[in-house]
């Protein structure tokens, strides 16, 4: 109980720990409650205790160099790397690691874009920056986002706690749609997502040639329901992934739970996520792709 796999992503590096919450999509936030509950964090997360909770760990920040495989990174998955109590000199020296190291792609999520808009970088290709939009409150975050100077970009609409509306999604690469999980889901219906909410972020991501990922319905259990229901009750599965900048993903990804400490690194996983030579996608196929997957190639993207 307890432990994730985060399907979207195949390892976590967290050179900062601890957070305070930002939005209501933070209300039930899992790595505060594992924290709490393995004795990592003493005090909520709230603002008032954030100064004792974000911890900078610079003894981290070499992990990614004992990576033999390309791998996904979610980086911190445990923190918000675009806290304000993280130092700009620290976060230079994160930066600097993942500059450094191409062969991986780093995924930062955040609910500050705001500092992510502004900070300089660099942004080389394999760093990957995303913005948590749960609710029409923070559809706000994806113009901020945009301003940022990351080569793709990237929206994670989990918990997706309402109908976000229509949005505008130019000069955004992919979207993650997933409801809310946890032990608290029984008592607390009101965060459950609805997939027609989750189909219409689909709709919209075909409509402007935006990759989708479903990851997950609402549960006490994280990662189930991995399939997105349509509106005759049929379920199909999609899991792209951003590939305008030629990276290639495959499946089989070293997953490694949530609360792990890191360092223990996948260093007998499978080759994955290659960044390939490949000459941009032809009108062809982004025709193919913006009509959305056959029902067979759904299929083959979850395997
Ligand atoms: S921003 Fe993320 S890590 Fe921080 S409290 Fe919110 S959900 Fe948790």
């Amino acid at each position: 109980m307890g432990k994730t796999i985060i399907a979207w992503t195949q390892q976590t590096w967290n050179p900062t720990t601890g957070c305070s919450h930002a939005s209501d999509g933070c209300r039930f936030c899992y790595a505060e409650t594992l924290s709490l509950r393995f004795g990592r964090s003493t005090l909520p997360w709230t603002a008032a205790h954030a100064a004792e909770n974000v911890v900078l760990h610079p003894e981290r920040l070499r992990i990614p160099y004992g990576w033999r495989q390309p791998s996904r990174v979610f980086v911190n998955s445990m923190s918000d790397l675009f806290h304000e109590r993280i130092p700009d000199a620290f976060l230079t020296q994160v930066f600097a690691v993942m500059a450094d190291l191409p062969q991986h792609v780093f995924q930062i999520l955040t609910k500050r874009p705001e500092r992510a808009a502004t900070w300089a970088g660099p942004w080389p290709p394999n760093i990957w920056m995303g913005a948590t939009v749960e609710d029409r409150k923070q559809v706000r975050r994806i113009a901020v986002l945009r301003q940022c100077a990351a080569q793709t970009r990237f929206l994670s609409c989990e918990p997706l706690l309402e109908d976000l509306g229509e949005l505008d999604l130019t000069g955004i690469h992919w979207v993650i749609a997933g409801g809310e999980s946890g032990m608290h889901m029984p008592r607390h219906r009101e965060r459950w997502m609805d997939h027609a909410w989750a189909r219409h972020l689909r709709d919209q991501c075909v409509a402007q040639d935006v990759a989708y990922f479903f990851k997950q319905s609402s549960g006490v259990r994280t990662e189930m329901g991995t399939q997105l229901q349509e509106e005759d009750g049929t379920l199909s599965t999609w899991q792209q992934y951003p590939t305008h900048l030629g990276y290639v993903p495959t499946a089989g990804a070293p997953a490694r739970m949530e609360g792990m400490e890191d360092g223990a690194a996948a260093q007998d996983a499978p080759p994955t996520g290659l960044w390939a030579d490949a000459p941009k996608p032809s009108r062809a196929a982004r025709t193919k792709r913006a009509r959305g997957p056959s029902a067979q190639a759904r299929t083959q993207t979850a395997r």
